[in-house]
């Protein structure tokens, strides 16, 4: 009987809206891209997770279209019953090989892939390591393990150390980390992070969802900029951002570890398979990815120069190089405000403030996409000046 519940939850829908944590969504009634059509109104789209500019890549779009010719709808099944088609495990083995690892095992998502690996690796004995700002998906996958729990601060190496100080006793031990800490565009220091995890005997598991794809010179990710990518045990990802952008994400690691997966990932055992229309996308998505030296180089130089226009022009922004680009404001309110403004202008930015991000550092996380033009670049930060007047 719904009854008074429904008086609770109008009461705490109330208190969102009070608190203005209430979030809305836009209907685009176009494709995702670096155009998108909201209300009627095109608008340039600044924040997406599409990297690459490949959510709505012709062929792309056309191999997912001759999947469903050949391979059919859906699956019907979990992939140990019926669910495994020649194609997942091409795919598997074609990720691998991207990223170096020995093997490969797909979710529905990285969330999925996130509430698998914990639970089915690390038990009462072991102990997980996390940095305070990792990926909710991360913190709740972990939840789903009985193993010890620590946190450091976000990129603290000497607090990672006091924690794996605290974990000696442990069976095993895994540092787990964001390869990009998505509201800042920082890279977590991977380098130092399997320095100390080869000092104290560690696992490393990195989160590489806003890397993978275009990150490194070879786009395989935060492993490869640092030049660590025979030092990271555990890879997880997602398939839904700059790899295509539609949904699936993956385990990639050590046999073992993937083969224990199979056994025991419970989003693995007991979710359906990945559909094959979204499997042969992505099978081209990362075959683009791997030969994507143009769609990199374009990127970043896209980046670089919207980092440079906005310095140039005053604004505050967190440095890096990513091409998440938070603009950071002093006022919560003015970030809001010049948000709202640019999209009169045409310009679809997101504001974000307390409590996603610190009291005080409110800002407008900007995303630039290879699929952005120059002329889109320099006409976001035109609207970036004519909004905070
Ligand atoms: C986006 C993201 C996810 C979730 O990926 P899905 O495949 O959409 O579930 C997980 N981890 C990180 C770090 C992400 O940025």
């Amino acid at each position: 009987m719904y009854g008074t519940i429904k008086t609770q939850l109008r009461d705490q829908l109330d208190r969102i809206e009070a608190d203005d944590l209430t979030k809305r969504e836009f209907a685009i009634t176009s494709r995702q891209g670096s155009h998108v059509t909201i209300d009627g109104r095109e608008v340039r789209n600044f924040c997406a997770n599409n990297y690459l500019g490949l959510a709505n890549e012709p062929s792309i779009v056309d191999a997912a279209k001759v999947a469903l010719d050949e391979w059919g709808y859906g699956l019907a099944s979990v992939r140990f019953i019926c669910g495994t088609q020649q194609i997942h495990r091409d795919l598997e083995q074609e990720l691998s090989a991207f990223l170096g690892t020995e093997d490969t095992i797909l979710f529905s998502s990285c969330f999925d892939a996130n509430g698998a690996v914990f639970g089915a690796l690390f038990g009462e004995h072991d102990a997980i390591i996390s940095d305070a700002l990792n990926h909710a998906s991360l913190i709740d996958g972990i939840r789903l393990s009985k193993a010890r729990r620590l946190r450091y601060r976000n990129r603290n190496m000497a607090d990672l150390e006091q924690q794996l100080m605290n974990a000696a006793d442990a069976r095993r031990t895994v540092i787990v980390t964001d390869g990009v800490f998505s509201m800042d565009g920082f890279y977590a220091p991977l380098d130092e992070i399997c320095d100390l995890a080869d000092r104290y005997g560690a696992l490393v598991l990195v989160d590489d969802s806003h890397a993978v794809g275009f990150v490194g010179p070879g786009g395989r990710g935060t492993p490869e900029l640092f030049g660590v990518q025979d030092r990271v045990d555990i890879l997880t990802g997602t398939l839904g951002k700059a790899l295509g952008g539609a949904s699936g994400g993956y385990v990639s690691a050590k046999q073992e570890i993937v083969d224990v997966l199979r056994q025991s990932g419970r989003p693995y055992l007991f979710s359906n398979s990945l559909a094959p229309s979204l499997v042969a996308g992505a099978r081209r998505a990362v075959e683009l990815a791997a030969e994507g030296d143009e769609l990199r180089e374009g990127l970043f130089r896209k980046a670089d120069l919207f980092r440079a226009r906005m310095t140039e022009e005053g604004f505050r922004l967190l440095e890096g190089s990513h091409p998440i680009i938070p603009v950071m404001f002093d006022d919560e309110q003015q970030a809001v405000q010049v948000a709202a403004r640019m999209l009169d202008q045409g310009i679809y930015v997101i504001p974000f403030s307390f409590p996603v991000v610190p009291r005080g550092e409110a800002r407008i996380r900007v995303q630039i996409s290879a699929a952005h033009s120059e002329q889109d670049i320099e006409d976001c930060v035109a609207a970036f000046v004519a909004a905070r007047e």
